[in-house]
């Protein structure tokens, strides 16, 4: 061992033994206790990274020492839900520290009254709905991973399916306590409806992906349940159907819960891997090559009827080949497949997988022209999307790096320039940040670069992702 690694070990040694200082042996995991969870997210192009320790505080003023910690030995800190991430957000420095929140996972209050709910940041959406829905209440932000939790889902600034009727993580959010870089605490916002009191800061955190501070408690928007739930499914022989289908139903005065597309064969990878029948012929199967899912919500049975009789005849009138209403269980277990899609492009061995957003009108043929793109790259792409929100998914299959490269390039490139963006919901993080950098706005990629240096101006929190370029 030369001399520098040395002083590297001992200074590793006293970081380490300040963060146990703060908060106990219990609370800092390093050298063999290190499981491998914590070394990344769910991405599929990251390499995992071993941190020097996670550290697991229980409390905001535990979060604050270990800022203050980290702010002294400018040591990088990485903040991590439950790393279900699919941007690299919560991907480990080799030379930093991971914060992970599993115990700051309290509810600490629900209000009826205002329908309100402050959480600590390691709350998972299943612990807080099943927490709030005897109330009769939900927090409808629905990422298609409910073990997620508030902290990754502010982060994100998480969507999901329910995004066309609820919007999104940053339009349920009232307020923040937020530790600094350097250990300072703020509070924003709080259960107020609306606030013209300044800069909102509350929204900057919000899909700041871990970067400009640490939030410890996030104030909640809830809504009561609307208890009647219909789901149709119909699947299309043309794309141009599928997408008259899409621009009907979205102005057509009903408003879905959801708005799904799936191509024929994500729609094959997730029923076969789920294992439903939804009663979709043979002569049907092989037909089409686009599925729509439009779910319904109300709270009066018959207003739901007629919504889904409403909605099933635009449907057919645009072209389906059947449309099939779903019984409960089975519209339940088509959702929560089409959930998991990521997993079945997974199994199938994609190489990377894309959140596009775009236009909602442009699309369809916005899939198209990628498409045509894939092509010149000899790779092959297939897609689902959150199409009533204009957000598409796309698992790209194309082993070569330099060719994928290329493919990504372009198909982020045409989605800004039909005035779309390169993620939707699932962030920039590490893995996409080449792209965002080359294809951002300069200008507004100062604007960003100096917001985070006056919320952080030694780069503590996440460097390396979103706006801090590798080193
Ligand atoms: C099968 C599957 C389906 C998915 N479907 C969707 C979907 O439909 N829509 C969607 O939006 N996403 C989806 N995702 C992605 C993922 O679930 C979301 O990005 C989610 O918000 C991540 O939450 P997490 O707790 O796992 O956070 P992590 O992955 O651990 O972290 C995410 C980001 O949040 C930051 N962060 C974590 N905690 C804090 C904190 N306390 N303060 C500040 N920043 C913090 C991290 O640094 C990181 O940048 C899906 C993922 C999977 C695996």
């Amino acid at each position: 061992m030369n001399n520098a690694n040395r002083v590297l070990d001992a200074v590793v040694d006293e970081l380490v033994d300040a963060l146990i200082a703060a908060l106990g042996p219990g609370g800092v995991l390093s050298g063999d206790a290190l499981h491998s969870d914590y070394t990344h997210d769910e991405t599929l192009t990251a390499e995992p990274v071993l941190p020097l320790a996670v550290v697991l505080p229980t409390s905001t003023v535990q979060v604050s020492n270990v800022m203050k910690i980290a702010d002294e030995f400018e040591i990088p800190v990485v903040l991590r839900g439950s790393g279900t991430g699919l941007s690299g957000g919560a991907k480990p420095v080799e030379n930093g520290v991971v914060m992970a929140f599993e115990k700051m996972a309290s509810i600490v209050e629900v209000d009826e009254i205002n329908r309100t709910a402050v959480v600590e940041p390691g709350v998972t959406l299943d612990q807080l709905n099943d927490a709030i829905a005897p109330k009769g209440l939900v927090y409808p932000v629905f990422p298609g991973e409910s073990t997620a939790t508030i902290g990754g889902n502010i982060g994100t600034n998480a969507g999901g399916m329910r995004a066309i009727t609820y919007g999104v993580t940053r339009h349920h959010v009232l307020g923040l306590e937020v530790v600094l870089a350097d250990g300072r605490v703020i509070r924003t916002g709080g259960k107020i409806v609306k606030s013209s009191s300044g800069y909102d800061i509350t929204q900057l955190m919000i899909g700041s992906e871990g970067t400009l501070g640490v939030v410890t408690q996030a104030t909640l928007k809830l809504q009561p349940i609307r208890p009647f739930v219909s789901t149709l499914l119909a699947p299309f022989s043309s794309l141009d159907e599928a997408a008259s289908a899409v621009q009907h139903v979205l102005c057509g005065g009903v408003t879905p819960l959801m708005l799904e597309y799936l191509d024929a064969i994500t729609m094959s990878g997730i029923t076969s891997i789920a294992g439903i029948d939804l009663g979709v012929s043979d002569n049907i199967r092989a037909r089409a090559v686009a599925y729509l899912i439009v779910a319904l919500e109300s709270s009066h049975e018959d207003r739901l009827e007629d919504d889904t009789e409403t909605v099933a005849t635009q449907l057919s009138e645009d072209g389906a080949l059947e449309v099939y209403v779903l019984p409960r269980p089975a519209g339940t277990q088509l959702i929560q497949a089409r959930e998991k899609a990521f997993f079945a492009a997974k199994a199938a061995g994609a190489d990377d997988l894309v959140d596009t957003v775009v236009p909602r009108s442009e699309i369809f043929d916005y899939m198209t022209a990628v498409s045509t793109l894939a092509d010149t790259q000899g790779a092959f792409v297939a897609g689902c999307g959150h199409v009533g929100d204009g957000n598409v998914h796309l698992s790209v299959f194309q082993p070569d790096p330099e060719k994928r490269g290329e493919l990504l390039r372009a198909i982020f490139e045409t989605a800004m320039s039909i005035g779309g963006a390169i993620s939707g919901e699932h962030g920039i993080g590490t893995e996409k940040q080449k792209y965002f950098l080359e294809l951002e706005h300069p200008v507004k990629l100062d604007l960003m670069r100096k917001i985070k240096s006056v919320f952080d101006p030694k780069c503590i929190l996440g460097p390396e992702r979103l706006v801090d370029p590798p080193t």
